[in-house]
């Protein structure tokens, strides 16, 4: 990574979205207009490749085990394999059409975020969202759970308001004292 980007994803003290963006992560907009696609907040070198291993169509480029991970747009399918198999919960899935499509409101979209702490949410509950900073970014509302049993792991698939799919990155239940 040039200096520069080095220094400014330093001084944010965490990876931001504009830090994404300048790595190349986040895609351009007909791609995420038009289908599911992982968001990796992985931006650092370092070995480690069950993304890469997961993904049935290649579409993460790591040529070596320490380079940082990239994704192919045109290759990748959504299929969310490459967020179940992160050990670091870094990847996140957005689904921007599925508001459109499925739920028939195109204010909203699907994200689907990993998720460890007991216990896991339900389906139809509301959850609090949160972005990469731990600022609270709204509500949204559980639409499905995915169990990797596989790997071990789950994903939270969560309806939030389409213009802040890209900052959501946590979600915590909402429940009633
Ligand atoms: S979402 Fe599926 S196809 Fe796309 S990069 Fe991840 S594992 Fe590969
Ligand atoms: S598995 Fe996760 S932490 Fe490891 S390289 Fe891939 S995105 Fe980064």
């Amino acid at each position: 990574m040039p200096e520069l980007e080095e220094q400014k994803t330093l001084e944010s003290g965490y990876v931001t979205l504009e830090d994404l963006r300048r790595h190349g992560n986040i895609p351009p907009d007909e791609v995420l207009e038009s289908r599911a696609v992982p968001i990796f907040d992985c931006i650092e070198e370092i070995p480690c490749t069950p993304c890469r291993d997961a993904c049935p169509t290649g579409a993460v480029i790591m040529p070596t085990m320490n380079d940082k991970p990239r994704v192919n747009w045109e290759a990748c399918t959504g299929c969310t394999l490459c967020a179940q198999a992160c050990p670091g919960l870094a990847i996140t899935i957005v689904n921007i059409p599925f508001g459109k499509r499925v739920l028939k409101d195109p204010t909203k979209a699907l994200v689907s975020v990993p998720y460890e702490i007991l216990p896991i949410p339900k389906k139809g509950e509301k959850v609090a969202l949160y972005d990469r900073g731990h600022r609270y970014l709204g509500e949204g509302e559980v639409f499905s759970v995915i169990r990797s049993y596989k790997y071990g792991t789950v994903l939270v698939n969560v309806v939030v308001p389409k213009e802040i799919a890209l900052e959501v990155k946590f979600v915590e239940v909402v429940r009633d004292e």
